[in-house]
């Protein structure tokens, strides 16, 4: 179990955290990166997140005048 978030791909990556996935929204170019706390860092889980998190960033766009966050965190680990 590891604390995660999605930070914007030109974020510099928290101390304390690694990237452990990259995904960018399809319905703009906005890149994020999924970063991992470095204590139980799971590939697994943030393959996961990323898939949901893509979903998640494109459904902001149901909403015309959105604008994607810096920073969103904790991302679920379930
Ligand atoms: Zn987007």
């Amino acid at each position: 179990m590891s604390y995660a978030k999605a930070i914007k791909a030109t974020s510099v990556i928290p101390s304390g955290f690694k990237e452990m996935a990259k995904t960018t929204c399809s319905e703009c170019p906005a890149e994020y990166l999924i970063v991992h706390q470095l204590q139980g860092a799971d590939a697994v889980v943030a393959a996961r997140q990323a898939i949901q998190f893509k979903k998640d960033l494109a459904g902001e766009h149901v909403d015309p005048k959105h604008e994607h966050l810096e920073v969103y965190e904790p991302l679920d680990d379930e």
